[in-house]
């Protein structure tokens, strides 16, 4: 071993849902949405000038953060912007568990949270979920550091009620709760309204699903305006310039085209929702989404086997090896048409599987 080698950071890095390069696939296994982002947006990036390329960009996002804000009737300095939700979530970790105590967060949920933690040295621990997957409230109502919860949760799918949101958040007066929403848009209901009379409460969000744009990373939070400077203090001795003049020209015109998001996040639920029921007459027990994608188990065949087997075709779902949901298919929504060639696939691997038996 070399004598610098003693000195690495050594970690296990989050492992990202494959992106395979085939021209012809059907790729649902990173929640990505199915249709283009607002027109707007590609217009705005052929807009951004040579000035703009040239000059260093605005180190506040000042147009998008007020985007941001204005959309949801919030005050600027309520707002941070980040390099996707995950930049927005690291730089969350970084700035609010430094106590020592350890942080909360669901045993099944996001799995970028433990990297996260072990890449700050911050002590963590994670309750089991219950029997049905739900969050067992009572085991956020302990001492902590800090709590995570991705509400809706990935990958089970499952939204728990602002309620029993709203009781983690007072239970602990003494600590951040980030509120993960990536999913939220397919989902019920925000944390977003009780930011203002919480200041310990985080509500974290993305581009990625609901505005078809995972492909320029943006993320944002909304928290009391407390909150936010310490996040921004620390930003700003990281990398002052993480959003660039083109992404921030890129988001403030997807969020100028309501009408064209919500028609965008009802396409998806629709589908949802025949997916759903597509998947219930093929025999699988598929929980009920809240998100754009589903979580799905077959009482015949091992997910493992279907994972593989919808490979060979060039379908990609997602399949994770982990205790207690090893035998769940998570599939991301695609467009009506993708579906019903997974529906086709399927029908036939099971097909295939019962004559074998
Ligand atoms: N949170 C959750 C729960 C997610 O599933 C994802 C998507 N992988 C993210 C955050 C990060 O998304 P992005 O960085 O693209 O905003």
């Amino acid at each position: 071993m070399s004598a610098w080698e003693m000195n690495v950071r050594r970690v296990v890095p989050y492992v990202p849902g494959e992106q395979p390069q085939f021209a012809e696939m059907i790729k649902l296994n990173t929640n990505e949405n199915p249709y283009p982002p607002a027109p707007g947006v590609k217009k705005a990036i052929a807009g951004v000038s040579e000035d703009a390329m040239r000059r260093y960009p605005d180190p506040d996002a000042s147009a998008l953060v007020e985007a941001i804000a204005n959309y949801h009737g919030v005050a600027k300095e309520q707002v941070f912007v980040g390099v996707g939700s995950d930049d927005v979530l690291a730089m969350a970790f970084l700035t609010f568990f430094a106590g020592g105590k350890p942080i909360l967060f669901p045993e099944i949920t996001y799995s970028f949270y433990d990297v996260w933690a072990e890449l700050f040295r911050i002590p963590y621990e994670r309750p089991a979920l219950l029997e049905d997957f739900h969050l067992d409230v009572n085991a956020f109502l302990k001492e902590n550091g800090g709590i995570v919860i991705a509400n809706p949760n990935a990958p089970t799918s499952i939204a728990e009620p602002l309620s029993v949101v709203e009781e983690i958040v007072k239970g602990n007066p003494a600590s951040v709760v980030i509120v993960d929403e990536a999913y939220v848009d397919y989902g019920k209901e925000s944390a977003l309204p009780l930011v203002d009379q919480y200041d310990n409460l985080l509500v974290v969000r993305t581009f990625s699903k609901s505005r078809s744009m995972a492909g320029m990373r943006i993320g944002y939070a909304i928290g009391s305006p407390a909150l936010i400077r310490a996040m921004l203090d620390v930003k700003f001795s990281y990398n002052s310039y993480t959003m660039n003049a083109v992404t921030i020209a890129a988001g403030v015109a997807s969020i100028e085209d309501d009408a064209y998001f919500k028609e965008n996040v009802a396409k998806v639920i629709a589908t949802r929702e025949r997916t759903t029921k597509a998947l219930e007459v093929l025999g699988f027990d598929v929980i009920p989404s809240q998100t754009n994608f589903v979580f799905a188990t077959h009482p015949e065949m091992l997910a493992g086997d279907l994972f593989a087997k919808l490979r060979e075709r060039r379908i990609f779902v997602r399949y994770f090896k982990k205790a207690r949901i090893d035998n769940y298919l998570r599939i991301s929504i695609g467009t009506d048409e993708e579906m019903d060639c997974l529906m086709k696939a399927l029908a036939e691997i099971l097909n295939e599987n019962a004559v074998k038996d």
